[in-house]
């Protein structure tokens, strides 16, 4: 084992980075964090998470990921920023960082996640928290009795609409095109349920409110006729799609149609494991990442010590 070389090296800082980190600093072996360039990964950019078990008034989404920072922290991991250009396979293997540094490390867990397209509207980010969330799973129950819309004409779109009938009086899908991109099924199923409204060939232009004292609306534009109104919500969800964050990956593991990994937690590259919204478009949730970074921590900490390394 060269001197150098990190016996753990982590890419990413949200939770399932983060809990690859505990459980491999408890295991002794010093991992190295890469934070990236979104520190503590969506979870941070959202308000409070009333569904990661064990809080049961629920925990700030920023501060749950601090705490898991601290907590890894506490039995040995570092932290470091920096953004990975891309994976040279090898024993060990080399990540090459975009500043030009090069880290060496034995077993690399890659978490780093994917991120919510967002659509571009003036001052969007500041709403973070305000009345504007990219997961209804996540912020859905804090709209009980009120109305909400959601962007997008894919599944995530009305899943995240249906998911949110549940809580709103109205959820109003806006799309930008007549036609929705989503499975027959998922359309039929946002069809049949009244508290769905349709706005066809409609665009968000703008917000209505501070972002300071809320959302109170949106301004939308018809793109076939030009018409303009106002929408009055109390909530918007922004479901147009994620970008998984694999580009430094691309040639090394398996990617499937949507960047997605298509690989398991143990890749195919022995010493390459991978957790997290990388490479999971399905569930998305922060306790099935934390699920994955253990899974991956615990089979780095088994692949180190079959190989003598750890
Ligand atoms: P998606 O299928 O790519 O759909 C994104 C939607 O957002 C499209 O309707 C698109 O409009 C719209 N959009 C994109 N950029 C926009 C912009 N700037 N402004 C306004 N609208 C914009 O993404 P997804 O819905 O997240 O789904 C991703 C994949 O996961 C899909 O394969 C989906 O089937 C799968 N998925 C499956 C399930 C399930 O089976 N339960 C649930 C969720 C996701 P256009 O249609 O005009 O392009």
């Amino acid at each position: 084992m060269s001197e150098e070389a990190e016996k753990v090296l982590v890419i990413g800082s949200g939770i399932a980075g983060l809990t690859a980190a505990i459980y491999t600093a408890r295991a002794n072996l010093n991992p190295l964090v890469l934070e990236g360039d979104e520190p503590g990964g969506q979870l941070s950019l959202t308000s409070e998470v009333e569904n990661y078990p064990g809080f049961v008034e629920g925990i700030n989404g920023f501060d749950l990921v601090q705490n898991m920072r601290q907590q890894a922290e506490r039995f040995g991991a570092r932290y470091e920023g920096g953004r990975v250009e891309r994976i040279e396979p090898g024993a060990p293997h080399s990540v090459v960082l975009d500043d030009g540094r090069t880290i060496k490390a034995h077993a690399v867990v890659i978490a780093t996640g994917a991120t919510a397209r967002w659509p571009g509207l003036p001052r969007e980010r500041e709403y973070i928290g305000h009345g504007v969330s990219t997961c209804a799973t996540c912020d859905g129950a804090f709209y009980r009795g009120l109305k909400v819309a959601v962007i997008g004409g894919g599944d995530s779109a009305l899943e995240e609409a249906l998911f949110l009938t549940r809580f709103a009086t109205e959820v109003h899908l806006i799309h930008r095109r007549d036609t929705l991109r989503a499975s027959k099924i998922m359309q039929q199923r946002a069809f049949d349920e009244p508290k769905v409204k349709f706005h066809w060939n409609t665009v968000v232009e703008s917000f209505v409110g501070e972002p300071e004292e809320g959302l109170r609306g949106l301004k939308l534009k018809d793109v076939a006729t030009g018409a303009e109104e106002q929408l009055d919500v109390d909530g918007l969800f922004i479901a147009i799609g994620h970008i998984p964050n694999t580009q430094f990956v691309e040639g090394v593991l398996a990617l499937d149609d949507q960047g997605y990994l298509n690989e398991s937690v143990v890749t195919h590259v022995p010493g390459i494991f991978a957790a997290g919204d990388v490479r999971d478009h399905v569930y998305r949730q922060a306790v099935t990442a934390a699920g994955m970074g253990c899974q991956a921590a615990l089979e780095a900490e088994r692949w180190l010590g079959a190989s003598a390394l750890g």
